[in-house]
């Protein structure tokens, strides 16, 4: 599967940060883009904007991952409007950090809600879907504290490390009709996402010694989606500067 002008994508979470990274180098090799936000609609039309002004071609969907009937519609839309869907990236996500002690009902569910639920409420129609073209590419977006645990992110580390698992098995039940499932695992990238945590001590626990920025993220991603990748499936890539 080649990278070609036909080809569409669903990036999840790609008003800002990594998605919207992803989103960019993929309409940057002539890819549809679809970028998916949950509330930051500003933020979305700035992403899709930035690649229009290169000639990119892409839309935006606003929908919650978290809510089985807004994606359900929004694979129905895409199916409709351009009669495919080729790669899936799930990137969408929160932390709610507390210590494990300390951690209320709610930021459990509701980490376990945006990444494992939501994995299975978007993914499932997008898997349906992707059967019947014989063909796909899936990249889930985990994160090194879903490979090796992270204080203070009981929640997180246990949402990242299912996505892990149900990738693998996914890859198991569906490589046979020419469907990869792959996840990109992130150390510490620089976006909103790290808002409050203390960067320089972070930055001294990197080998490579500096942040990771979201086209780190996004190269490796857009290694999946290209035919160079036919072969790599149900495996996990860290994009982490030698972290873990
Ligand atoms: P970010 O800058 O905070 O962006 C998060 C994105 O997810 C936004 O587009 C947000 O939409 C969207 N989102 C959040 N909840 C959603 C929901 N329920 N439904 C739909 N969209 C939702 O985060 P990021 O750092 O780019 O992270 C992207 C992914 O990489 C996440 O899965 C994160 O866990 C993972 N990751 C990040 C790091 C890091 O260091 N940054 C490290 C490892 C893994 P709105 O703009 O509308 O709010």
């Amino acid at each position: 599967m080649n990278i070609s002008f036909q080809q569409t994508a669903l990036i999840t979470g790609a008003s800002r940060g990594i998605g919207r990274a992803i989103a960019r180098q993929l309409a940057g090799q002539g890819m549809f883009v679809y970028l998916s936000f949950r509330s930051n609609e500003a933020a979305a039309q700035k992403a899709l904007d930035d690649i229009q002004t290169r000639n990119g071609r892409g839309a935006l969907l606003r929908f919650d991952v978290t809510r089985q009937t807004e994606c359900d519609a929004a694979v129905a839309a895409i199916i409709e409007q351009r009669g495919r869907l080729d790669i899936l990236v799930n990137n969408a996500g929160i932390r709610d950090d507390h210590l494990f002690a300390m951690m209320k009902k709610p930021a459990w569910e509701t980490v376990m809600n945006t990444h494992l639920n939501g994995f299975y409420h978007l993914t499932r129609p997008v898997v349906r879907q992707m059967l019947k073209q014989r063909c796909g590419r899936i990249i889930n977006i985990s994160s090194a504290a879903g490979q090796a645990g992270n204080a203070g992110q009981v929640n997180y580390s246990a949402a990242k490390a299912g996505i892990i698992g149900a990738t693998k098995a996914l890859a198991k039940e569906i490589g046979s009709r020419g469907i990869t499932v792959n996840v990109v695992a992130p150390g510490f990238i620089e976006t909103d996402m790290l808002t409050g945590m203390d960067l320089e001590k972070i930055k001294k626990e990197i080998p490579a010694g500096r942040l990771g920025q979201p086209e780190d993220v996004a190269a490796v991603v857009c290694f999946l989606c290209s035919d160079n990748a036919a072969y790599v499936n149900g495996q996990v890539i860290g994009v982490n500067g030698g972290l873990i």
